[in-house]
Order: C-alpha cells, then structure tokens, then sequence
C-alpha cells in the first residue's frame, strides 16, 4: 500500500452562511497526480485553499503526513515550507528580481546555507530555460515566463506536495505548453505529488491518476482518470466534458 500524504476528511466550508463546501472525503497517495476538476464557481479553489491554510474551514480534518493538522496559523506557515502553492496570478515580488524572489523562503524562512539554496535556484532555473533571467525583474517577464518562476520559487523549498490552481488561465495560448511542461516533468521525473485544477482536459487526460469531479461543493466522482474520461458515471460529468471540447 502507497503512503497517504493528504486525507481529508468530512470537510465542510462555509463563507458566512453560504456553504460552498460539503461534505469532502478524499485522500492523495505518495506520487500521485490528482486533478481537481468541475464547473466554475463549484469550490475547487476554495477546497485547495482549505488545504494550504489559506481559507479556514469550520468541520472536518486534514490529515498530513500522518498528522491531523491543528489549523492555527503558526502550523500553517510550517506547513507551507511542505505544502507548495501556485495559482492563476503569479503573485511575485514586483520589487525583487527573479533570484531573489526564488531565494526569500529559501534563505529566510527556512534559513538554508545561502550558497547552497542560490546553486540550487540556478538549477531550477535552467531546468525551466530561463537562466538568463536570473536579475531580471517581473515585469520584465512574459506571463508564462513569470509563472514558471512562480514555481520554481515554490519548489525551491523542497515541498513534499504540490498544489497547482489553473495555472495557465491567464496565460497566452502559446505560453501555456511551456508551462505544462513543467508540471508534467514534475510528474514523470520527481515523482511529485500533487493536486492540480486545470480546465485543460486533455492535460487533465495525460497528467491524472485520479479525477475528483466536484460540483456545487460535493464530490461527485472519485475515480481514475481512465474511467472518468472514457465512461463519467454521472450526467453533470457527462455535460461537463461535453462543454469541453
Ligand atoms: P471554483 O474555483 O471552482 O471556480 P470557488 O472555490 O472560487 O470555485 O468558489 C466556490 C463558491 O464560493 C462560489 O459560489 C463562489 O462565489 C464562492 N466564493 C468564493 N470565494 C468567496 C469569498 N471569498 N467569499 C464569499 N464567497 C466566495
Ligand atoms: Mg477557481
């Protein structure tokens, strides 16, 4: 049996009185790749919130590592030097260049040797071909080259897991593969675990061990990505994938 790096257990979220959350059992096992996939507006970036510590939640538990996290802030911030995050905005530091936007957690949070973690930031930057970038600013990026910095600096400190929030959405068509790319290597060659929401099904299709179709704020489908694209067992999946062609 495979590790379980994540269980969540009957989560449930509410802003206000609105519950967009209901409900939520799932677990992630060591490497695996599961797409978080549904409608606009269905909770998947709230559900991934949740499991950051970047939205509270008012039931259930998650499990991480074995330990059932106990969601005040101070644990959260240790959980995220683990836990890694990038969204649709790369959220970079518009004031610092490309290396030292890669090298604040690194060298401050986690207080890595500072030769060590630039030598470091040097190979991940290669590995995503933008070197040359290293003291350019953002604004001096493409989007697509400013998201991949996004996640180099998230894996620069050495996370156990990966979350990735539509990633590409706010990208150029022909940024988008690059980016892809990158998170596809980090399937295949690093063997990364990771929950990824992405409204490119046929990345979906190739990436995916395992589909979590959420609508509404349940899951509705929990099943491998072979089954979830060949035969969805419900009909809201079923016009789903049909709206994505
Ligand atoms: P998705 O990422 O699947 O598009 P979201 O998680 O963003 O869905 O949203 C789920 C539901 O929660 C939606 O009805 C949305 O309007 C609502 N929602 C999201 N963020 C907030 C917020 N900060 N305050 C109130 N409602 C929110
Ligand atoms: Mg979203």
């Amino acid at each position: 049996m495979a590790d379980k790096v994540l269980e969540v257990a009957h989560l449930e979220k509410f802003y206000g009185k609105k519950h967009v959350l209901h409900d939520i059992n799932f677990s992630v096992d060591q490497g695996e790749v599961v797409t978080l996939l549904g409608p606009s507006g269905s909770g998947k970036s709230t559900l991934i919130r949740c499991l950051n510590g970047l939205e509270t939640y008012q039931k259930g538990t998650i499990t991480f590592e074995g330990q059932k996290i106990v969601p005040t802030e101070k644990n959260w911030q240790q959980l995220r030097q683990k836990i890694g995050m990038v969204f649709q905005s790369y959220d970079l530091f518009p004031n610092l260049t490309v290396m030292d936007n890669i090298l604040l957690g690194p060298t401050k949070v986690q207080k890595q040797d500072k030769q060590a973690a630039r030598q470091e930031a040097e190979r991940l930057l290669a590995s995503v071909e933008l070197s040359d970038y290293a003291n350019a600013y953002p604004r001096e990026l493409s989007g697509g080259q400013a998201q991949r910095v996004a996640i180099v600096r998230a894996l620069a400190l050495h996370p156990d897991f990966m979350l990735f929030d539509e990633v590409t959405a706010s990208l150029d068509p022909e940024m988008v593969r690059g980016v892809l790319n990158i998170i596809e290597g980090l399937a295949d060659q690093d063997n990364m675990t990771m929950i990824v929401v992405t409204h490119e099904m046929n990345f979906a299709k190739q990436i995916a061990d395992r589909v979590l179709f959420l609508q509404d704020g349940e899951i509705l489908e929990q099943t491998s990505s072979k089954q979830f694209f060949s035969n969805p067992q419900t009909s809201r999946a079923k016009e789903f994938l049909d709206s994505m062609d």
